[in-house]
């Protein structure tokens, strides 16, 4: 049985079948400054060199991201749906689909609707 950890059960929830889709396609993994201290802690770095070795400078400009592989995935992607962070992933990643999407997010994402 699914549960619905959505507190409005008047939408729809979209349970993750850990596609890994979503750590693979272009674009910003956004980190506040204190995922980056919670992040940078979890994989054992010093908080300045996690910063320059596994973040960037967001798309506009108002915060970090992480980096990307040079084949466009999430640094932090382990094979094809392993999340070398899970126990501390950015809000972003644990948002989406439910909290956040995008037009056409449907035909990229596995998540079934429960
Ligand atoms: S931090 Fe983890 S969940 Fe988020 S995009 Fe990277 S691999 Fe995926
Ligand atoms: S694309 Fe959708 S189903 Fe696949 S891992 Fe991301 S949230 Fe889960």
């Amino acid at each position: 049985m699914n549960a619905h950890p959505s507190l409005d059960k008047t939408k729809p929830y979209y349970q993750c079948q850990r596609c890994g889709n979503c750590c693979r396609w272009p674009g910003d993994v956004n980190v506040t400054a204190e995922e980056v201290t919670t992040i940078a802690a979890y994989v054992g770095m010093p908080e300045e060199d996690f910063i320059r070795d596994c973040t960037r400078l967001n798309a506009n400009r108002t915060g970090l991201s992480i980096i990307d592989k040079p084949n466009g995935e999430c640094l932090f992607l382990e094979g094809v749906n392993s999340c070398r962070i899970q126990k501390v992933k950015p809000v972003q990643c644990a948002g989406f689909p439910n909290v956040w999407n995008f037009p056409g997010w449907r035909e990229k994402c596995e998540a079934i609707e429960v």
